[in-house]
C-alpha cells in the first residue's frame, strides 16, 4: 500500500503536475501526473529526481540565533523587535525583505501585505527580478498589465515557433518535449532559435540564428521594417487596436541587409529566411527567455517582438503571440501578489492612487506604501551604504546568484541585523545570518504556485515536518502580529491566504484589470485541498473565459489600445570595457537548479555535468592555447576570478565564454561566476545584464 499525493514540481516555470507516492516503509517515489494540463504524466530529469532530493542532510532544523539553538518564541521576538525598533528610530525605508520565486503565493501574500500594507515601505523584492522583470516591464509598456496571452497549447497549434534567447531544450524541459512531439507529428511546423549559442534547443531548429549578445533589438526592428516593406501588416488591426506605430517605425531605422547582419551578426541569408518565414506564416509564437529578459536593453528587447506580433496583429489567437517563459516555479505567483517593489498587489500599480487606495481598505492597513520599494540590485546597494539597517532573506541565496556577488556578500555581511529563513542551514547566504529561521520545504509545505501560462495548482504536503522548520507565510504571520498587526495576520492555514489573496483581485474589479480569481473568494479548507489546476482569469461569477487573452483586441490601457514601443537599437548593453576580449553568458545547465541546494543532492543529477566549466570556442582556446578539460581562469571587470574546466565546442560562437551559475566559490572548484558580472540593469526593469559581462580567459 502507498499513499498518492497531487502536487506541484518545485523547479522551473512549466509548472508540471507530479504525483508522490510514499509507501508503508516511509520511500518516496514520483511520476508525472497525467491528468495535469502542463505536462500530461510527462517529467523531465530534475523533476524525476525529485525523490532523491529528500534527506535532512545540511537541513536547518531550528531556529538559531548567532549559530546557537533558539525556541521560536525567542528568534520571532528579536525579529519583530529589531525591525519595529529599526523602523521606529530610521523610518520605513530602513527594512527590507529579498524574497523567492521558490515561495507559494501565499507566503508571497503574506510577505507583501506585511511589507507594503503594514510597515508602509515599497522595500520587497525577489529573485524574480533576475528572472523576468524586463517581461513584466515590457508586458506593462505594450498591454497596460502584466498579462502573458497566450498558453501553451500555442506552441503545438503554431506553424512557427520562434525561440529567443531561450534553451528550453534544458531550461523548460517538458515544453520542449511538447514542441518537439508537435513538431514530430506535423513535420510542416517550423522551429527557429535565436541564440548566440548553438544550444541543445538548436537541435530541433529548422534556422539557427546566432545572434550577437544583445543583437536582439536589432534583429526585430529589422523584422518590423520588412513586414511594413513587404505589405504584412495587418492594418485593421493595428489601426483599431494599437496606438504609436508611426513613432515605433521612426525609431526602426531603414538599415541596409549588410549593415542589419554587421548590427546582428547574423548573415543576411539567414536574415532573409527568418523574415520572410515570418512574414508569411500567420501562425507564430515568439517564445522568449532570459536571453531576452537578463540584458540592460530587456524590456527594450521584450517590446521590439511584442511589436512585430502587434504590427501582425497575431496575439490572442489559437497558435499566435508574445510568450514570455518564466524561469522559475512561482514568479508568476509572484507577480500576482506584489512581490516586485514596483508592484502593489493583484496587478494593481504601485504609482496609481486610486490603486493604493483600493488595496489599503482592502486590507484596512494602517498605511500603504506610495512609492516603488529598492528593485533586488539598488536593495543590496542600500544594504551596502547603511540605509538598509534589517533585512530578511527568505529562499534564496543572493551571495552567489546575484551580480557582482563579492560586493553582495560584504553587503549582507555588515549589515546590522540579518534574518534567513530557508531549509538549508549551510548556504552561502545563511551562513551569514544573525537569525536563521528553518522553512519547510518542497513535500512539506501546502500552497500554490503559478505556472508560464497563468496555470494556478497545488502544491501539497505528504511528508512529515522534519525538526521545528515552520512554513515561510506561518514565520510572516508570527512577526506581524508581533509588530501590533495581529488582527490582520492570523491565518490559520493557507486556505484563508488564498481565499484572501481571490477576493483582493476580484475587489472592486469590473474588468479593468487583468488579474481576477474571484471566483475562489469564498474558497473554505475543502475546496481548496481538492483544487485542481486552472488558468486565471476566473471573476467570481464568470463561468471562466477563453483561455486567451486580447482575443477581442482590447488591452489595458485606458483607452483600451495596445501600444506600440520605439525600440532604437543601442548598444548600452556592451558598453563595457573592451579590453576585455570575451563576452561571459550566464546560465542554466539541464540537471541542476539555481544554487544547487537541492539537486546538488541527487548523484544521478550530479552525473550530467559534475564540476563547472566554460564553454570555449576550440578558435579562441587555441589561440590562448587552452586545450579541451584545461583549468582556466575568467577574470571580470572588477577583479573577481573564477577558475573552471575548459570545455571545446563550436556550438559556443568566437568571441564568448558560456559558464553555469550553480556553482559556489566555496566549494573545492571557484565556479562562483556571478561574481565576475557587474551590477548593469535595464534601467526600465531593474533586471541585471546577466548575460553580456565583459571578461578575460587564460590557461589556469
Ligand atoms: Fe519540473 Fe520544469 Fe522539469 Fe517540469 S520541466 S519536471 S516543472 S523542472
Amino acid at each position: 500500500m502507498s499513499t498518492e499525493t497531487r502536487t506541484t514540481c518545485p523547479y522551473c516555470g512549466v509548472g508540471c503536475g507530479v504525483i508522490a507516492s510514499v509507501d508503508d516503509a516511509g520511500k518516496v517515489s514520483v511520476r508525472g501526473d497525467p491528468d495535469h494540463p502542463a505536462n500530461f504524466g510527462r517529467l523531465c530529469s530534475k523533476g524525476s529526481a525529485l525523490a532523491e532530493t529528500l534527506d535532512l542532510d545540511g537541513r536547518a532544523l531550528y531556529p538559531e540565533i548567532q549559530g546557537e539553538r533558539a525556541g521560536w518564541d525567542q528568534a520571532l521576538d528579536l525579529v519583530a523587535e529589531t525591525f519595529s525598533r529599526t523602523i521606529a528610530e530610521h523610518g520605513p525605508d530602513s527594512v527590507a525583505f529579498y524574497v523567492s520565486g521558490q515561495l507559494l503565493t501565499e507566503d508571497y501574500y503574506v510577505a507583501n501585505k506585511l511589507m507594503k500594507g503594514f510597515i508602509g515601505s515599497g522595500n520587497i523584492d525577489t529573485n524574480s527580478r533576475l528572472c523576468m522583470a524586463s517581461s513584466v516591464a515590457g508586458h506593462r509598456r505594450a498591454f497596460g498589465s502584466d498579462t502573458v496571452p497566450g498558453c501553451y497549447e500555442d506552441l503545438e497549434l503554431a506553424d512557427l515557433v520562434v525561440l529567443v534567447g531561450s534553451n528550453m531544450a534544458w531550461c523548460h524541459p517538458v515544453l520542449y518535449q511538447r514542441l518537439a512531439a508537435a513538431k514530430a507529428a506535423r513535420p510542416t511546423m517550423k522551429v527557429v532559435v535565436i541564440d548566440p549559442r548553438r544550444t541543445a534547443t538548436s537541435d530541433l531548429a529548422d534556422l539557427h540564428l546566432s545572434v550577437r549578445p544583445d543583437g536582439d533589438v536589432a534583429l526585430f526592428n529589422g523584422l518590423l521594417a520588412h513586414l511594413v516593406e513587404t505589405g504584412k501588416t495587418d492594418e485593421a488591426f493595428v489601426g483599431a487596436h494599437t496606438t504609436g506605430f508611426a513613432d515605433a517605425l521612426l525609431a526602426v531605422s531603414r538599415q541596409t541587409m549588410a549593415e542589419l547582419s554587421e548590427a546582428t551578426g547574423v548573415s543576411g541569408m539567414l536574415l532573409r529566411q527568418f523574415f520572410w518565414l515570418f512574414g508569411q506564416t500567420e501562425k507564430v509564437v515568439t517564445c522568449y527567455s532570459q536571453g531576452v529578459n537578463q540584458s540592460a536593453v530587456g524590456t527594450d528587447k521584450v517590446n521590439a517582438i511584442v511589436n512585430c506580433h502587434l504590427a501582425t496583429g497575431r496575439i490572442g489567437q489559437p497558435g499566435m503571440g508574445p510568450f514570455s517563459l518564466t524561469g522559475q516555479p512561482n514568479a508568476m505567483g509572484g507577480r500576482e501578489v506584489g512581490g516586485l517593489a514596483n508592484m502593489l498587489a493583484a496587478h494593481m500599480a504601485i504609482e496609481n492612487p486610486a490603486d493604493r487606495d483600493r488595496v489599503q481598505r482592502f486590507w484596512n492597513a494602517p498605511v500603504i506604501s506610495n512609492k516603488a520599494g529598492l528593485k533586488a540590485v539598488d536593495m543590496f546597494d542600500a544594504v551596502a551604504d547603511g540605509r538598509i539597517k534589517a533585512l530578511w532573506i527568505m529562499s534564496t541565496n543572493p551571495v552567489v546568484s546575484m551580480p557582482d556577488a563579492d560586493r553582495v556578500k560584504a553587503a549582507i555581511k555588515a549589515c546590522p541585523f540579518v534574518v534567513v529563513s530557508d531549509m538549508q542551514k549551510n548556504t552561502d547566504t545563511a551562513r551569514l545570518a544573525h537569525v536563521l529561521l528553518p522553512a519547510t520545504g518542497w513535500g512539506e509545505k501546502s500552497g500554490t504556485v503559478t505556472n508560464s501560462e497563468r496555470r494556478i495548482s497545488r502544491q501539497r504536503s505528504f511528508l512529515e515536518v522534519p525538526g521545528e522548520a515552520r512554513p515561510d507565510w506561518w514565520q510572516l504571520a508570527e512577526i506581524g502580529k508581533r509588530m501590533g498587526f495581529a488582527p490582520h495576520f492570523s491565518f490559520p492555514s493557507p486556505a484563508e491566504i488564498f481565499a484572501e489573496h481571490a477576493a483582493l483581485s476580484g475587489f472592486e474589479n469590473d474588468g479593468a484589470r487583468d488579474f481576477d480569481i474571484g471566483a475562489y473568494a469564498d474558497i473554505d479548507a475543502e475546496r481548496y485541498e481538492g483544487l485542481t489546476p486552472f488558468q486565471w482569469p476566473q471573476a467570481a461569477g464568470s463561468a471562466g473565459r477563453d483561455t486567451r487573452f486580447f482575443a477581442d483586441g482590447r488591452f489595458y490601457h485606458p483607452d483600451g489600445k495596445a501600444r506600440f514601443v520605439a525600440t532604437p537599437a543601442s548598444p548600452r548593453g556592451l558598453a563595457q570595457p573592451s579590453d576585455l576580449p570575451f563576452i561571459l553568458n550566464t546560465g542554466r545547465i539541464r540537471d541542476h537548479w539555481h544554487t544547487m541546494t537541492r539537486t546538488g543532492k541527487s548523484a544521478r543529477l550530479s552525473a550530467h555535468l559534475a564540476e563547472p566549466f566554460a564553454e570555449i570556442n576550440p578558435q579562441d582556446a587555441a589561440k590562448l592555447g587552452i586545450d579541451d578539460a584545461d583549468l582556466v581562469e575568467i577574470a571580470g571587470t572588477a577583479g573577481a576570478t573564477a577558475i573552471v574546466r575548459a570545455l571545446l565546442t563550436d556550438r559556443q560562437a568566437q568571441g564568448g565564454l558560456f559558464v553555469p551559475m550553480h556553482w559556489t566559490g566555496e566549494t573545492a572548484s571557484r565556479g562562483r561566476i556571478d561574481a565576475l558580472v557587474p551590477s548593469m540593469v535595464d534601467p526600465i526593469s531593474g533586471q541585471p545584464a546577466l548575460k553580456s559581462a565583459r571578461v578575460s580567459l587564460r590557461r589556469f
